[in-house]
């Protein structure tokens, strides 16, 4: 279309796409006075809306979610019909928005970009569209959508076919009347699952073909629910404010209830519950570890996969539909209509590509390895090259020639999924590393185009001219990102969320699957910290706040906003008994720790009576004498026993395949310094003494220890050497206090709000060593001497006051010729790598301690394995 003569071709944004992110994002600019284009290759307004047309259609997240809240009196004037409304009446809804804000004027249909190149020196961006015409912009905004482009048949012969083939993302705006047909449905996606039931009703034969059987829960669509409409009725603005700070973009209290914890009847009672509420973030919501725990996860597939049992008649075909090989959740379920019921009419076959894969398609038809069949139309449901596919398309370069596809050639890189280095004002909606897909992404629309607004405002306000996020900032959300996901089953599926659909396409999860509440809030934060992670330049300004927004674990993050949100006493603010009880308090609920093949306990002598000891003996083969492994607890040498650290030792001797032998030690302020010390040297030479007894191999003997425990493990080591004896293979040195010096600059970064603090670290010196006596080494044993030490494993904690004198230590051992090996905990606290099976995030660093006490005893048999 060509622009009237009178419009400048210059704009101060331009925006693709005119769906509903387009849409709200030219309203908002248009409020902040600045010149807006929308191009739009569709003819009306819509997006995805304009585009899938097919049969069956409908959003199915509740349309009372999927709506635009920033507009009061529109939602007063707009009714959605039903709970899950046609694409009819969604596509109805934005030419109604559209019209109410007047947003045609500003929007060019029929018109698509191809192309878009930043101007370093004039600092715009220059827009190529159709037939060659160039406008140019200070911002750029694509408003493409996460599903628009269409992912091409990937299936040998597709060109061949003579009938008609259909796309369900780009059916025919006319319709399609399959009356007396043969139909082929390729794909059993969101888009298959709603079209079958439909074509079904027309075709004379209906054959699906399905490669990955997918979860769907049936809708039960009707009325829009009773209980959201009352919610909104009595606090509008309340409502939809808890939407922006959910989970998913819909107000859903997430449930605590552990699978493993919870009877068999309350678990069928919440399956039931979500099966008939008939929600995504209802099924999804059933158990909390649902997504995070295989088992948990089976519990409620094979609830599913019961339910489909029950309603297909031919066992054979139910088996079929019934999904295997990937997690619920870990590929978009559907919400169906009559889906798995379809497979009851005797016209409708299933034809399981896992079986029978397609050969080929012909002129007439599609060839699988055991049969050719014959249609009139074949239909595509085959999906979309998800999230990068339309802004990689879009041949955009940035700064010095670089363009986005090249630079996202092993996946896309972004900052909070809105901009990314190297293209200047360049901005996408729900872009890749943002929560879209995993959300409602009417509310993500939202908070983006809000925060993009915003953003804009601020560069006006402060006569910049350019934003551009830093390459610290943009690797630190990268690396967020993919820590969120690692948590949670998604990344081993075969998913368009991994980019797996799409033969080449590289894996990696693409959506953020922290939550928008989380999401929200970093995007907040990062603003309030003078745009954090972004370089800001405007005549003669340049600047910078470079950082990285969130650098914890997730799983870390969110214990210590429930260890916060307890409200629990200052521990150096209580006496030894009352810390000692609190700290039993806390651990009460906690998992027990895997499996190992037998616990015993017993007593070792002490230099001043007995010490009691835990053994744990790894499960399964092979018999015989294992590596030993002496550890000691943590706890500031005030704190902790067995019990304390038994999930942890479970751990350890189930990965590590040694017997791991706790021994309990002398604590202060009863006894002090040097007790502790003493008391673990004593327990060492036991142990070398007792080998054989303990079912240990002689000479294969390792100390271990955590916090403290560390520290009395490590003063064992420097006593052994000093005596000549016993012959320590390996210390494995968890978060170790090895000296006495608070100041290093770890005790001032994570002093405070970590758990374990600078001031109880204090506490902790107070009760066990008089001043005079700190720097002895059998205190400090960094202030040793240091030749002649077993090889050692040290593991710092990113937030751990301790970090800096466990890295000193392990740079003190090297230096002393010491073989060493220093391992981060990236993320993690004092006290998280050790929260096992509560921090998933921790698995890989106990893996790596795992992997380093097996390297202490070369000649040992090989480990068990733990997830
Ligand atoms: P999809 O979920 O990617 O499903 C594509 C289907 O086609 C899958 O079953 C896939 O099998 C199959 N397929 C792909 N290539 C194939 C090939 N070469 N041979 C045989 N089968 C092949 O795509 P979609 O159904 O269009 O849905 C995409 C997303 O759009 C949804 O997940 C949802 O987020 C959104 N959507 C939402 C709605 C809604 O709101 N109601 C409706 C439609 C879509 P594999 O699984 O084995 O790859």
């Amino acid at each position: 279309m060509n622009k009237p003569a009178s419009v400048p071709e210059q704009f101060d944004a331009v925006v693709v796409g005119a769906g509903f992110s387009g849409l709200y994002m030219l309203y908002r600019l248009r409020q902040l006075g600045l010149s807006v284009k929308v191009f739009d290759s569709a003819g009306d307004v819509g997006g995805t809306w304009y585009w899938n047309r097919y049969p069956g259609a409908r959003c199915d997240v509740p349309t009372t979610d999927y709506t635009f809240s920033f507009d009061p009196e529109l939602e007063k004037e707009w009714t959605w019909s039903e709970k899950y409304a046609t694409q009819p009446e969604i596509l109805e809804y934005l030419r109604f928005v559209a019209d109410r804000h007047e947003l045609r004027s500003d929007i060019e249909f029929s018109t698509a970009v191809t192309a878009a190149r930043w101007d370093e020196p004039a600092k715009q961006w220059v827009i190529t569209t159709g037939g060659g015409r160039e406008v140019r912009c200070r911002h750029y905004i694509m408003a493409t959508g996460c599903l628009s482009v269409a992912k091409s048949p990937d299936i040998e012969g597709a060109e061949r076919f003579a009938g008609p083939v259909y796309f369900t993302s780009r059916w025919p705006h006319e319709g399609v009347d399959f009356t007396g047909q043969r139909v082929a449905v390729i794909g059993t996606g969101s888009s298959g699952i709603q079209s079958i039931p439909l074509i079904a009703r027309q075709a004379s034969q209906l054959t699906v073909f399905q490669r990955t059987a997918n979860f769907s829960i049936p809708a039960h669509n009707g009325p829009a629910p009773a209980e959201t409409l009352r919610q909104l009725d009595e606090g509008r603005d309340a409502y939809r404010d808890a939407a922006r700070w959910s989970r998913g973009g819909v107000p859903v209290e997430p449930t605590d209830v552990l699978a493993g914890a919870a009877s068999e009847e309350v678990r069928r009672e919440r399956f039931e519950a979500a099966w008939q509420q008939g929600e995504l973030f209802g099924i999804l919501n059933i158990f909390a570890d649902q997504g995070v725990n295989p088992a948990a996860n089976d519990i409620v597939a094979e609830m599913i996969r019961e339910k489909i049992r029950a309603t297909v008649n031919d066992p054979e075909t139910a088996e079929a539909l019934c999904p295997r090989g990937h997690y619920f959740g870990t590929k978009r379920p559907c919400l169906d209509t009559g889906y798995f019921e379809t497979f009851n009419l005797p016209h409708v076959r299933l034809v399981d590509l896992r079986k029978e894969p397609i050969v080929s398609i012909t002129e007439d038809g599609i060839e699988t390895a055991g049969e050719s069949f014959g249609f009139d139309a074949i239909v595509y449901a085959t999906g979309f090259d998800a999230m990068t596919g339309a802004l990689v398309g879009a041949d955009v370069t940035g700064r010095d020639g670089l363009t986005l596809k090249d630079k996202w050639v092993a996946g896309p890189s972004t900052y909070l999924g809105l901009m990314t280095t190297g293209f200047p004002n360049f901005f996408m909606l729900t872009g890749p590393g943002s929560p879209s897909v995993l959300s409602n992404m009417a509310v993500s629309i939202e908070q983006h185009v809000d925060w993009v607004a915003g953003c804009l405002k601020d560069l006006r306000d402060e006569g910049l001219e350019t934003i551009e996020p830093t390459e610290l900032a943009e690797a630190g959300w990268n690396q967020h990102n993919q820590d969120c996901a690692a948590i949670t089953l998604h990344p081993t599926a075969n998913s368009w969320y991994m980019g797996a659909n799409v033969p080449g396409k590289p894996r990696v999860f693409l959506p953020y699957i922290g939550g928008v509440g989380a999401y929200r809030q970093a995007c907040d934060d990062v603003v309030t910290q003078d745009y954090l992670g972004f370089t800001r330049t405007g005549p003669g300004a340049v600047r910078c706040t470079d950082g990285v927004i969130r650098s914890m674990q997730p799983d870390v993050a969110m214990v210590m906003e429930f260890v916060n949100a307890l409200g629990l006493p200052a521990m150096e603010t209580l006496s030894a008994a009352e810390a000692r009880a609190l700290m039993a308090a806390t651990a009460e609920d906690r998992p027990p720790g895997p499996e190992v093949g037998e616990v015993t306990d017993g007593v070792i002598p002490g230099p001043d009576g007995d010490l009691p000891y835990r053994l744990y003996r790894p499960a399964g083969p092979p018999e015989g004498p294992r590596p030993v492994v002496v550890y000691f607890h943590g706890g500031g040498w005030v704190l902790g026993n067995l019990d304390s650290d038994d999930p942890l030792c479970r751990d350890l001797c189930a990965r590590s395949g040694a017997v791991v032998v706790s021994v309990n030690y002398r604590h202060a302020p009863e006894v002090r310094f040097p007790a502790a010390a003493l008391d673990a040297f004593a327990a060492v030479q036991w142990a070398d003494a007792n080998a054989i007894e303990l079912g240990g191999i002689p000479g294969q003997l390792a100390v271990a220890g955590w916090s403290a425990g560390a520290n009395v493990a490590a003063v064992a080591c420097q006593l052994a050497r000093d005596a000549g004896g016993p012959r320590i293979t390996g210390q494995l040195l968890i978060c170790p206090a090895v000296d006495s010096d608070l100041t290093r600059p770890s005790y001032e970064e994570n002093g405070d709000g970590y758990i374990l603090t600078t001031a109880l670290m204090r506490w902790f010196w107070d009760h066990y060593a008089d001043p005079a006596d700190r720097g002895d080494p059998r205190a400090a044993p960094l202030r040793g001497d240091l030749a002649g030490l077993p090889p050692a494993c040290i593991v710092a904690a990113d937030f751990d006051p301790l970090r800096d004198e466990g890295v000193a230590y392990a740079r003190a051992l090297e230096a002393a010729a010491v073989p060493v090996r220093l391992t981060r905990a990236r993320g993690h606290t004092h006290t998280s790598v050790t929260m096992v099976d509560v921090v998933i995030s921790g698995a890989p660093v106990r893996a790596e301690m795992a992997a380093a006490l097996g390297n202490f005893f070369p000649a040992a048999e090989p480990r068990a394995h733990v997830s």
